[in-house]
């Protein structure tokens, strides 16, 4: 029979602390250039040569030497042209103007650029209308980058700034933390496959394909193992499909709580440790977390044992899967974007949890709104269809009047 475990009582936090101990960061891998996107460095990339290569033009216009320009107008004879790309054999002597395009190179003996809108050409000729100071509009060479110089340190965050230095640096393969293996796993007697027809008290699985979804958000690579019906070895059987597809984080929905088929913690107690968790929040009071462990494994598997209802599941993996699946990838901090907005209803409870509220976020001339989606029990999946944010009410707070601001962490 289940044993019904002591649960020590945690603050979201605490389990988030909890959980990134017990994970460590993945190994890099080599991938192309647009693979990178959103993901760790892993290696210093240092630049082989200056960006731009040469002092070169910022505007359409005629190269000149400033001493020319410095009072107007000026009139100056054209004695060519050059465009970007293209490296010109004339030499700027004084009076002499060089038609020059934007990312051309500066020709010899030419300090100054002077913007064709300044001027006016007439034949051979061209009047400079204005004063322009000398070394106006050009671009010294290495500008933009020095050649030798650390662009990007390990850790740093691909974005798609950084895949465009990484493009001008030359690279088309970049070291990256791999992304995390992360196998899935349902339980329960009474939920089948989307695509099967369910039966008489059965449900489709929802939770496996929110996870994975999330997991694909967050960077990870799901593992689908379906549905493990509530039998002891049915769970292991899982949970041993998931060492063998070396995952890197197990996450089960489903049989964490004290129900007479909540099965999850004694396999992950015989499989490696187990540890249950009552968290102070509300959707989702039950957590398993814990490791397995077998003498195949170089690394023992943390896995999260999310609890059933659907709201319950998919916030805890955002609060709890979401820190470990970055920190796994390497990054060294997991921000989650929030606002501050008006209640437009009152709250009011005798739970002394932290409440994350489904809310929908609107503007409005006053500030931003949040509007409370619906029935709030845990398994109403569409609360959170039908939002945006979750709204946090804090531990210590049993009664706010409309109006009141409260966070919301916002859901993309
Ligand atoms: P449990 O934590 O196993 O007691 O499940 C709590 C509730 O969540 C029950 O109503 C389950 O039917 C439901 N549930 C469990 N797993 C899933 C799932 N994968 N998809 C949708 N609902 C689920
Ligand atoms: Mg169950």
């Amino acid at each position: 029979m289940p044993t019904h475990n002591p649960r020590p009582t945690l603050s979201v936090e605490e389990a988030q602390e909890r959980i990134l101990a017990a994970v460590r960061v993945l190994e890099p891998e080599r991938v192309p250039l647009l693979d990178a996107l959103d993901r760790v460095l892993a290696e210093p990339i240092t630049a082989d040569r200056d960006i731009p290569p040469l002092a070169n033009s910022a505007m359409d216009g005629y190269a000149v030497q400033g001493a020319d320009v410095a009072t107007a107008p000026a009139r100056l004879r054209v004695v060519g042209e050059i465009a970007a790309g293209y490296v010109s054999d004339v030499t700027v002597t004084p009076g002499a103007a060089l038609r020059i395009m934007t990312g051309a190179p500066i020709p010899a003996g030419a300090d100054t650029v002077v913007r064709f809108e300044d001027t006016e050409l007439d034949g051979g000729w061209v009047t400079v209308q204005v004063p322009v100071r000398a070394g106006s509009d050009v671009r010294p060479a290495g500008e933009d980058v020095k050649a030798g110089q650390q662009t990007l340190a390990p850790g740093h965050v691909l974005r798609p700034q950084e895949i465009g230095m990484l493009a001008a640096l030359g690279y088309t393969e970049v070291s990256v933390i791999r992304r995390p293996r992360v196998a899935i796993l349902g339980t329960g007697d009474e939920v089948v496959p989307p695509e099967q027809e369910p039966g008489p008290g059965q449900i489709r699985d929802a939770n496996s394909y929110t996870v994975a979804a999330q997991v694909l958000r967050h960077g990870g690579v799901p593992l689908m193992l379906g549905i493990a019906r509530d039998r002891e070895e049915l769970v292991r059987e899982g949970i041993r499909q998931a060492v063998a597809q070396r995952a890197d984080l197990i996450i089960t929905s489903g049989g964490v709580s004290v129900g007479d088929f909540d099965l999850v913690k004694q396999v992950l107690a015989a499989e490696g440790e187990m540890r249950f968790w009552s968290i102070n929040m509300k959707p989702g009071r039950p957590l398993a977390f814990g490791v397995v462990k077998s003498p195949a494994l170089e690394h023992a598997i943390p896995l999260i044992g999310l609890p059933g209802n659907p709201v319950s599941a998919m916030i805890s993996t955002e609060q709890f899967a979401r820190p470990a699946l970055l920190k796994m990838q390497g990054f060294e901090t997991w921000p989650w974007p929030s606002v501050r907005a008006r209640l437009s209803e009152p709250v009011r409870r005798k739970d002394t949890r932290r409440h994350y509220l489904r809310v929908k976020v609107r503007e409005t001339a006053k500030g931003l709104v949040a509007d409370v989606t619906g029935d709030q029990g845990s398994g109403i999946l569409n609360s959170l269809v039908l939002a945006d944010g979750l709204a946090i009410i804090s531990e210590d707070v049993s009664q706010l009047p409309a109006g009141a601001e409260v966070k919301v962490l916002l859901l993309t």
